[in-house]
């Protein structure tokens, strides 16, 4: 049996303990002492880590009455000082009553229930029974910092069953075996707990809300508290520095000059299809003027070197919406590939380009498909462009005769 030194002295950052005993497990040493100060996890916050006689520990685990440790390595000698990464137990100290602090204020406030916290490296994550709306989330986040200012002892008390039945935010597992554990806050939250916490609601610092998704018919709510809240606000504080210089504005003028960007990108896109649709003008005039004709069709095909899937685009709307009896094969070729594009007016429901269009794909090696009307890919084999095009114009001609 593991005497529990962490809940007598959660403050201890080392400890003098016998060596109960030491045993193999997988390449792994399991190390049972007879007093420790080493959490084994347990109510959403991780176990301590640390070393023993210098040996790192990798994990803790409770099994019973008996705390293990678990190392890499042996550990010499009968007499074991342990030392606890006490920055790591510390940071969950202060996640941990940051939690207790925004769920008791999000049930204080608007009777929503947890019904599960984890701490995970920086995140606390906590999973609402209903859905918890921005506005609450934000209101409980304001009522925890309140409770923080107000630097609020944190007691741990065993009460009998009717005071936690009468005053818990939530009930104890209906297995816990009394004396039942119990966190409380004054004015801010009364709840079972096996946890550790700072001693009091100023320790924790700060608590701020993260972000919050749905989950499983509730909500998921992202905090960080303490140490870890103030290295998420220092990065934002770097990542906005760092927009702030590349805008040249203050960081209250960051969306605005965002809007104001968007509405530039938003003027010179219109203004530079414009200015593609006049010089594709006269070359779609030229290609309709020298189709081949094909019965009642008028067949165009053409490839463009050094041109964007937005040009040929462009022009094959400028031919098909012109002539309703033409029919067009475009490819435009650049450094990424062939774009080719193929079809007719909507209207014109004799046509299907799709055999020929399969043609063109098979033989450029590439991928793409469509509608009897209008079908567009992409293919790697740029030398083979001229084939696949003819190839497949031979095959679009045989369709409509
Ligand atoms: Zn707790």
């Amino acid at each position: 049996m593991t005497a529990k030194l962490f809940y007598d002295t959660p403050y201890a950052k080392e400890f003098d303990a016998e060596l109960l005993s030491q045993t193999e497990h997988d390449g792994n040493y399991h190390i049972i002492l007879d007093r420790t100060l080493f959490y084994p996890g347990g109510g959403g916050q991780p176990c301590d880590l640390g070393t023993l006689n210098g040996v790192e520990v990798i994990e803790v685990i409770e099994h019973r009455e008996d705390i293990i440790h678990i190392t890499s390595s042996p550990v010499e000698g009968k007499t074991i000082h342990g030392a606890l990464n006490w920055e790591r137990r510390f940071e969950h100290m202060q996640q941990h009553l940051g939690e207790h602090l925004f769920a008791g204020s999000l049930w204080n406030l608007y009777h929503i229930h947890t019904a599960r916290m984890r701490i995970e490296g920086d995140n606390v994550s906590i999973d609402t029974d209903i859905p918890a709306d921005m506005n609450a989330i934000l209101e409980a986040e304001s009522a925890a910092n309140e409770a923080v200012w107000a630097d609020i002892p944190v007691e741990v008390i065993f009460p009998d069953m009717a005071e936690i039945r009468e005053l818990a935010r939530k009930l104890p597992p209906e297995n816990a075996i009394p004396p039942v554990r119990i966190i409380r806050v004054e004015g801010v939250d009364y709840v079972p707990c096996c946890g550790i916490h700072v001693s009091s609601t100023g320790q924790c610092g700060l608590v701020k809300v993260i972000s919050c998704e749905n989950h499983k018919g509730g909500s998921r709510i992202y905090l960080r508290c303490g140490r870890a809240a103030y290295r998420w606000l220092s990065s934002l504080w770097h990542e906005v520095r760092k927009a702030e210089a590349e805008l040249v504005c203050g960081y209250d003028g960051i969306n605005d000059k965002i809007a104001s960007l968007k509405s530039q990108i938003h003027a010179l896109k219109s203004q530079n299809e414009a200015l593609t649709v006049r010089y594709l003008k006269p070359l779609a005039e030229l290609l309709l003027g020298n189709a081949e004709i094909c019965g009642q069709y008028r067949v165009i095909a053409h490839i463009m070197p050094n041109s964007s899937q937005d040009e040929i685009k462009h022009l094959f709307k400028l031919i098909t919406d012109n002539d309703k009896d033409s029919i067009a094969f475009l490819a435009g070729v650049n450094e990424e590939g062939v774009f080719i594009m193929a079809g007719c007016n909507k209207e014109n429901k004799n046509v299907d380009v799709r055999p020929a269009f399969r043609k063109a794909i098979e033989i450029l090696g590439g991928k793409g498909g469509g509608s009897t009307f209008s079908a567009q890919g992409h293919g790697k084999n740029s030398e083979a462009v001229n084939t696949a095009v003819n190839e497949a114009v031979k095959i679009l001609k045989d369709s409509i005769r």
